[in-house]
């Protein structure tokens, strides 16, 4: 995906030339293309693979070039060259592709990856189209996850050597349409395996073909869909992969299906009312929001707008807000009467959403967008805020702040709730997910990018980094017992961190890829569901083990506590509901009436 950012990295205008000594005798000519100033992650791709490379062009004796001046696309410069590979991006200019179009008609070989591929409506280039297998980007998975990937050919000389599974490093996933393997002329060395369904925090994909590396047997030319963020070459098996698509290539290169779905979700998915007790959930498919009573049972399930992703509640004024993804809009639901009392434009892709009850604020994050709108709970209406936040996936009031976050942006955008005055504190990039923890006034940031909490005194604005598991994503407070709880998508467990002292004081092992978790402070246990497993850990929180695992639907991703009742319902990603008796420790799911 291509959230382009306008910085720019310096020193990157300096060309390397690399891999070879004097005298000796290259066995071919790589020339490598990127841009210094698109979407970060590309570039940090970019940079890694440029390491890589000089390092692999020393090793294989082949002469590797690289430049970020795309004018270096012309005949002149392309005539000597065995290999071309784009890095992070491709060329607009109507002069660079037609020279590229004739270096491959004459027999060319090219490695694309990654963000390279991407093309779109706005792209305008149909032979570049062509070229990829008639394919256009569709969309993405969201953050970048590990992923479990399945060599479809290995007698293949790019897929020599590897296993018929790997795991590749953290990625962005892109989904095509139509489906490359579709196409007469493409030959799928590689397809993300589909025991990962679903895979994603935010934009989960859910089914179906999913090619990622592919050759279009017209030309010489393959794409690999690996290149976003700074761990694409920290596996040896991945890296054997590029080495031979490399070496293929710049040697000459001789020698059906459903499409992928996918869907957005969010850990706020439900949530409780805390005056009637009572829980609201989304059900995206069915552009609906379901109403549970305090006791989970099925009271009635309310139209919104199409594709509601979030929910929140102001329990003063008793109203429940609903982001729709797919309309652009905020509905309102009266709490009394469960009925839609008023839909408010929000512009394109609304997606997490808060409400300050000191305020009667409501704060809703316009994904891919530096806007986060703000609706005054009294009159309905919204304005626009250019707080920079970008792509924010959580916000917490506490003392009337309000904490934006975007996995992009390496900081964390506070909001004074009183004026929406805004600022900002540097963290670690990377964060995910954000929780506060009033009884202290610190807020709490998961870095997915790197194994760490961020923990921000929410007085001072000063932040610490404590360790803990791999790829946290989900954070959970016991303000009564002052524990923090981080799931951690990438190790398998929960880290227990103690909320006065900021240590580490336990470690929870968990089912495989736990990615939503809750707390009931009412009895000190925490829930941690796995979207993967379809299950939800039940976790003594006094004592920091598991007491049980139930299973909870297809695809757990939200979850939302009644701390009276010891309720707990469990959202899934098809609307599913799932209770779980917290004294009890069973999980039945909730029958939802068909639709007349
Ligand atoms: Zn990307």
């Amino acid at each position: 995906m291509n959230r382009w950012r306008t910085i720019v990295f310096p020193l990157l205008l300096i060309q390397f030339v690399a891999g070879l000594s004097f005298g000796q005798q290259a066995r071919f000519k790589v020339l490598a293309f990127y841009s210094a100033t698109t979407e970060p992650d590309h570039v940090r791709f970019a940079q890694d693979a440029v390491k890589f490379l000089t390092e692999r062009a020393a090793r294989e004796h082949f002469a590797f070039d690289v430049t970020t001046r795309w004018e270096d696309l012309n005949d002149e410069r392309l005539k000597s060259c065995q290999l071309i590979i784009w890095l992070n991006e491709s060329p607009t200019n109507p002069d660079q592709r037609q020279a590229f179009e004739r270096y491959m008609e004459r027999g060319g070989a090219w490695l694309g990856f990654h963000a390279a591929g991407y093309n779109d409506k706005d792209t305008n280039w149909p032979w570049y189209v062509d070229f990829l297998g008639g394919t256009a980007f569709d969309t993405n998975s969201w953050p970048p996850l590990p992923a479990l990937l399945a060599i479809d050919d290995r007698s293949h000389p790019v897929t020599a050597g590897l296993p018929p599974q790997f795991e590749a490093p953290a990625n962005e996933w892109y989904i095509w349409k139509p489906d490359p393997r579709l196409n007469e002329n493409v030959q799928v060395l590689v397809t993300l395996d589909s025991s990962n369904y679903p895979i994603g925090f935010k934009d989960v994909l859910t089914d179906g073909d999913l090619p990622v590396v592919w050759t279009n047997t017209k030309y010489k030319m393959l794409y690999i869909n690996m290149g976003h963020g700074d761990k694409i070459f920290t596996s040896p098996l991945q890296n054997q992969l590029i080495d031979n698509a490399v070496l293929w290539l710049g040697t000459g290169a001789e020698r059906p299906a459903r499409l992928a779905t996918g869907i957005r979700v969010s850990p706020r998915g439900i949530t409780l009312n805390a005056r009637t007790g009572k829980f609201y959930a989304v059900n995206t498919s069915q552009s609906a929001v379901t109403v549970l009573d305090a006791a989970a049972h099925f009271e009635t399930q309310v139209q919104v707008g199409k594709l509601p992703v979030a929910i929140a509640v102001n329990p003063d004024t008793n109203r429940i807000y609903v982001t729709n993804g797919g309309s652009g809009s905020v509905s309102v639901i009266d709490g009394a009467s469960d009925h839609v009392i008023a839909n408010i434009p929000i512009g394109d892709l609304p997606y997490t959403i808060t409400a300050n009850p000191a305020t009667n604020k409501i704060y809703v994050s316009r994904t891919f967008s530096d806007v986060t709108a703000v609706i005054d709970g009294k009159t309905n209406v919204a304005t626009m805020l250019k707080a920079g936040a970008g792509d924010a996936v959580a916000a917490d009031s506490i003392a009337n702040n309000v904490y934006m976050i975007s996995y992009e942006a390496p900081d964390v955008t506070v909001l004074d709730a009183t004026d929406d005055h805004s600022s900002k504190i540097e963290t670690p990039d990377h964060l995910w997910a954000i929780a506060a923890n009033p009884a202290t006034g610190k807020v709490y940031g998961a870095s997915a990018g790197s194994s760490n909490v961020t923990i921000i005194d929410g007085k001072s604005h000063t932040t610490k980094t404590v360790g803990v598991g791999e790829i946290p994503c989900a954070i959970a407070v016991d303000s009564a017992s002052g524990k923090i709880f981080v799931a951690n998508y990438g190790s398998n467990d929960v880290t227990v961190i103690d909320a006065t002292n900021d240590i580490v004081v336990g470690t929870v092992k968990v089912a495989p890829r736990p990615q939503a978790i809750a707390m009931d402070s009412g009895n000190h246990r925490v829930y941690v569901a796995s979207m993967h497993e379809g299950t939800t850990a039940i976790v003594d929180g006094r004592n920091d083990s598991v007491l049980t695992t139930v299973k909870t639907g297809r695809a757990p991703v939200a979850i939302a506590v009644n701390s009276k009742t010891h309720r707990v319902v469990v959202l899934g990603l098809d609307g599913d509901l799932t209770v779980i008796d917290g004294t009890a420790l069973t999980a039945s799911p909730i029958s939802i009436p068909e639709k007349q």
